[in-house]
């Protein structure tokens, strides 16, 4: 069975999937997405995604293109005709093919993309062993808290950590430790976890939030404030989180041990309710 993917209302073969040259999503990162978890055939936390969807529409000037409805039956085809029950769901929203032109046309109808593919976890034994990672300067567009397509800045940050042979890059803006590329950044500190607040300078990630969640209701101590690269390299314990990776301990910061160097003991504990918030159907 060929890959299928969803374009602007119809199921394509994945080879032929395109939009046009002219979309305002090519030319300008007009455009705002998702990447969302399947486990077991459920979109894991499909609300705190869908809630962001809205916002980061909002924040460009566009509105939800369907209904909850919609989008439940249209995802539940792609990953029936794709025989996925354990994977990931990309949805992308542009603003709609135009004649490039800076300005916002008027009648314009957004374009709506949707592929899916099998879970490819991280391997087991960066869950394990942990993972090193380096920092980079935040050079970034100031409202990363709008899940864009505008993504340079990060491809650029990943490429760099890829060359240095660690898992992710940590972006760091006037001292302090904003996020990874495509993850979130959080520390362990005297038993505390601390993570950057949710401002314009980070995207409020739903893994991020679904933690907190669960964190708060394990009565965790819990502190949303930034951190700086010094507190990081003298912290007891780091971690990232995001719908691809879930949760991975971080061991090393710019070649600097933290901690023991091995996974602590908050993140192994996280890391686990973590897992059984993604694998259980009531979590
Ligand atoms: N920050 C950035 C810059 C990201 O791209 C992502 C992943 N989309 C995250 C954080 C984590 O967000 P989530 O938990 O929603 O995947």
């Amino acid at each position: 069975m060929p890959r299928v993917s969803f374009v602007n209302g119809q199921f394509v073969r994945h080879r032929q999937a395109g939009v046009h040259v002219e979309d305002r999503g090519y030319q300008f990162a007009d455009a705002v997405y998702e990447v969302i978890a399947v486990a077991k055939g459920r979109m894991v936390d499909e609300e705190l995604h869908l809630e962001r969807l809205e916002r980061s529409l909002r924040e460009i000037r566009m509105e939800m293109p369907f209904t909850v409805g919609i989008f439940r039956l249209k995802v539940a085809e792609l990953l029936r005709l794709n025989r996925i029950v354990n994977g990931s769901l990309y949805l992308q929203v542009s603003r709609g093919v135009s004649p490039r032109n800076h300005q916002i046309p008027s009648a314009i109808c957004p374009s709506v993309v949707m592929t899916v593919r099998p879970m490819i976890s991280p391997p087991q034994e960066m869950f394990e062993k942990g993972v090193s990672i380096i920092t980079v300067r935040d050079i970034r567009w100031r409202r990363p808290d709008i899940k864009s397509v505008a993504l340079l800045p990060n491809v650029l940050a990943k490429d760099e950590a890829i060359r240095n042979n660690v898992f992710e890059a940590w972006q760091v803006d006037d001292g302090v430790v904003t996020e990874g590329t495509s993850t979130n950044a959080w520390i362990v500190s005297k038993g505390t976890l601390i993570t950057h607040p949710p401002t314009n300078g980070i995207l409020n990630g739903v893994t991020r939030r679904a933690l907190l969640k669960i964190a708060e209701k394990e009565g965790a101590s819990i502190e949303e404030r930034p951190f700086s690269v010094g507190e990081a390299m003298v912290a007891d314990e780091a971690f990232l989180t995001s719908t691809s990776s879930f949760l991975i301990p971080v061991i090393e910061i710019d070649g600097e041990k933290i901690g023991e160097g091995t996974p602590g003991p908050v993140s192994r504990q996280m890391m686990a309710l973590y897992n059984n918030h993604v694998w259980t159907e009531d979590a």
